[in-house]
């Protein structure tokens, strides 16, 4: 069992005691695990008698269209005034999978300044001071395994029914790269054998997500491979950007972009990976990275971003050309020790 704090479980215990209406809500450009904490942690409480709501920023991939109680979620960019009722209407508001209340960008504002109770549950570095019960935990693989340790902590390991599992699941899974990264603990493993022990088909979950992509989304990750990808070797880094026309050229949906900047990360002797998109008004990145490189210190540091030592994301405000440029600029010098990384990378640690 992971180390969830006891004096702030008991203080949550008393304050679901004294709630009815509950809100979750998750990041911006939410993904599988924002989605999967979400909906594991919304089925769970409607199942303790609960009136609970889901609000996310915007819309996500078909991909993650799928599980059970998606329908149900209001999506704030869609249907802002049901967003803005919702958040004047709970009394607690979970805040999961992010760590600062900006990063649900689109009701940020209001959010700040919501009187419901908020309580965050979390897995990224650096938590923001801006909620009122924090359970962040760092070394977690995802929300999705800390939902499912809160659940246990509040004594309802029983009330995991089949819903709640698959949900969990797939915050597991995605967030872990399909248990390739952030998942060193033998704990998430204890996690996911009760999760298939509740019903969890973990080959139809793969399926779901891993195995419905569409031909132009296959076809724009060739041409990325094979046209966009740049390597500065002597950096131990590659990296991959698209333009607006080429979002049109391959019609672009939300979530085909994404996972492209792992394939840049798998090459031998690269420890650090980018991808770069262009949106209207910013450029978009996702870093990658192997080993002791943290991309959540360079996106701090250089991409008003952030998010964990491994796999972080951020933007600037510049043209893309001056974008790279400024990436490119920055890699002499991090270069001995992005070579130390790939080099740690490449062989087994005794
Ligand atoms: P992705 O590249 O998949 O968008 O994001 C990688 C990880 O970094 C995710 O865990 C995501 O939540 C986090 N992340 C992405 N963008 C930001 C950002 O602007 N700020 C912070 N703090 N975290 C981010
Ligand atoms: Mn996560």
């Amino acid at each position: 069992m992971s180390s969830l704090n006891k004096d702030l479980v008991s203080q949550l215990k008393e304050l679901l005691t004294a709630t009815r209406n509950i809100l979750i809500t998750t990041h911006y450009n939410p993904d599988g695990d924002a989605l999967g904490s979400s909906l594991g942690l919304c089925h769970y409480l409607q199942l303790k008698g609960y009136s609970v709501k889901i609000l996310v920023p915007n819309e996500y991939p078909d991909f993650l269209g799928w599980m059970p109680g998606n329908a149900d979620m209001t999506v704030y960019s869609k249907n802002q005034n049901e967003g803005d009722t919702l958040i004047d209407w709970a009394e607690v508001i979970f805040c999961l999978d992010y760590n600062a209340i900006q990063r649900v960008n689109l009701f940020s504002d209001k959010l700040l300044k919501a009187k419901g109770i908020k309580v965050l549950v979390d897995h990224h570095l650096q938590p923001e001071p801006q909620f009122d019960l924090m359970f962040s935990l760092i070394e977690t693989s995802s929300t999705s395994e800390l939902v499912y340790d809160l659940i246990c902590a509040l004594g309802d390991q029983e009330v995991i029914e089949k819903n709640i599992a698959m949900c969990l699941y797939v915050g597991i899974m995605t967030d872990t790269g399909s248990f390739s990264f952030a998942c060193n603990l033998p704990h998430t493993y204890e996690v996911v054998a009760e999760l298939v022990r509740r019903g969890v088909d973990t080959e139809q979950v793969h399926r779901l997500v891993y195995d419905t992509y569409s031909e132009q989304r296959m076809r724009l990750l060739g041409y990325c491979l094979s046209e966009k990808l740049t390597v500065v070797k002597d950096c131990a880094t590659a990296y991959i950007w698209l333009s607006k026309d080429d979002m049109k050229k391959f019609k672009v949906q939300p979530g085909d972009t994404e996972g492209i900047v792992n394939y840049a990360l798998s090459i031998k002797g690269i420890s650090f990976a980018a991808f770069f998109t262009e949106k209207p008004d910013k450029v978009r990145i996702s870093f990658r990275s192997k080993g002791n490189f943290s991309v959540n210190d360079f996106s701090r540091d250089h991409f008003n971003g952030g998010g964990h030592r491994n796999a972080a994301g951020g933007e600037t405000q510049l043209k893309m050309n001056e974008t790279i440029e400024l990436f490119t600029s920055l890699l002499p010098q991090y270069k001995a020790r992005l070579q130390m990384a790939a080099h740690q990378s490449s062989f087994l640690q005794p």
